[in-house]
């Protein structure tokens, strides 16, 4: 396999697809070609054609969620989620970048059975072991997102630049279709330069893990609040980050027999983060 180290964010996203695949920290590239689940020919190392660090608003896509969990700059959902994600090795490690696009955790996917993500006719977590699926945009794939990252970005509503274009975060993701499986809108040769994350008046991030340490989200819940106005959204909880319009939007969750007790959860936490960012007080 070859190692490519461009210098500029061109030359990196133009030595991508064919078989070529960027690479951050390495720490779901790594364990996913290990596992047979990723094909390259070519890996770019994106260290010298990515920006790293935190400038205001602006954080570069190379920053390591280390850097980030510990900077005043940041505000305090996006830290939380940081601090809160992986553990302290894989943080040193893991960029924002690595960090948004990092694939599924369903088992049925990482042991490569031919289920409906992988192209194949079913999704056999609806009929098996689902305990860690998810509750919202299930239809086709049950799979949870992982990243407590992107959730956090979500509710403060974080520009993403990338080399092609700007977009909001929510744009980043998409529900998979019959027709396209998949789960983010960036093209095969396009980066994650850097975010923008507006200053809010207040943010929280709480986390519902198996484990108080090194756990995946059962349900995470990000709000943000800013001019009177409170952003929540989810972890854990869809196949994609998840935009929670309010509360009473629970109410509208589906379920699987063995994911309910995931609406419960996240019930209590809205209530906590929300409360927790009111300006009102209530
Ligand atoms: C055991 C374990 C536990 C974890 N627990 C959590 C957790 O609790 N919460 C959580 O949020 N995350 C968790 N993670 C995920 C972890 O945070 C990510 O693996 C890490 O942030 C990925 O960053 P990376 O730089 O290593 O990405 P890489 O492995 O280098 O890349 C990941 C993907 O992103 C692509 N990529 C990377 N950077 C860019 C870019 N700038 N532009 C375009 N494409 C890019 C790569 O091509 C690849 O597809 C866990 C991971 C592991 C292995
Ligand atoms: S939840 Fe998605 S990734 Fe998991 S088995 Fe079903 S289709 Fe595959």
């Amino acid at each position: 396999m070859e190692l490519l180290r461009p210098s500029k964010a061109d030359e990196a996203a133009a030595a991508l697809g064919n078989g070529s695949v960027a690479l951050a920290g390495g720490t779901e590239v790594v364990p996913l070609l290990r596992e047979g689940l990723l094909h390259a020919d070519t890996l770019v190392q994106l260290t010298d054609a990515v920006p790293r660090g935190v400038d205001g608003t602006r954080i570069g896509a190379g920053t390591t969620l280390a850097e980030l969990e510990v900077d005043p700059q940041i505000p305090q959902a996006l830290r939380e989620a940081c601090s809160l994600a992986a553990s302290p090795q894989l943080r040193a490690m893991g960029t924002l970048g690595g960090n948004l696009l990092q694939a599924t955790r369903c088992w049925y996917w990482r042991l490569g059975f031919d289920c409906w993500l992988h192209g194949g006719e079913r999704c056999f977590a609806k009929d098996g072991a689902h305990r860690e699926h998810a509750i919202f945009g299930n239809d086709r794939c049950a799979s949870a997102h992982p990243s407590d990252v992107a959730a956090a970005l979500l509710a403060l509503g974080a520009t993403v630049r990338t080399t092609q274009r700007e977009l909001p975060i929510a744009e980043l993701y998409r529900l998979p279709s019959d027709d396209n499986r998949e789960t983010t809108t960036l093209a095969r040769d396009e980066l994650i330069l850097e975010l923008d994350v507006p200053t809010p008046d207040a943010s929280t991030y709480l986390k519902a893990m198996d484990r108080r340490k090194w756990a995946f989200p059962l349900v995470g819940v990000a709000a943000a609040s800013r001019g009177g106005e409170i952003r929540i959204a989810l972890a854990g909880v869809a196949p994609t980050p998840w935009l929670l319009d309010g509360p009473a939007a629970l109410d509208a969750a589906t379920p699987l027999p063995g994911t309910a007790y995931k609406v419960e959860i996240a019930r209590a936490l809205v209530r906590r983060a929300t409360e927790g960012v009111d300006p009102t007080g209530g």
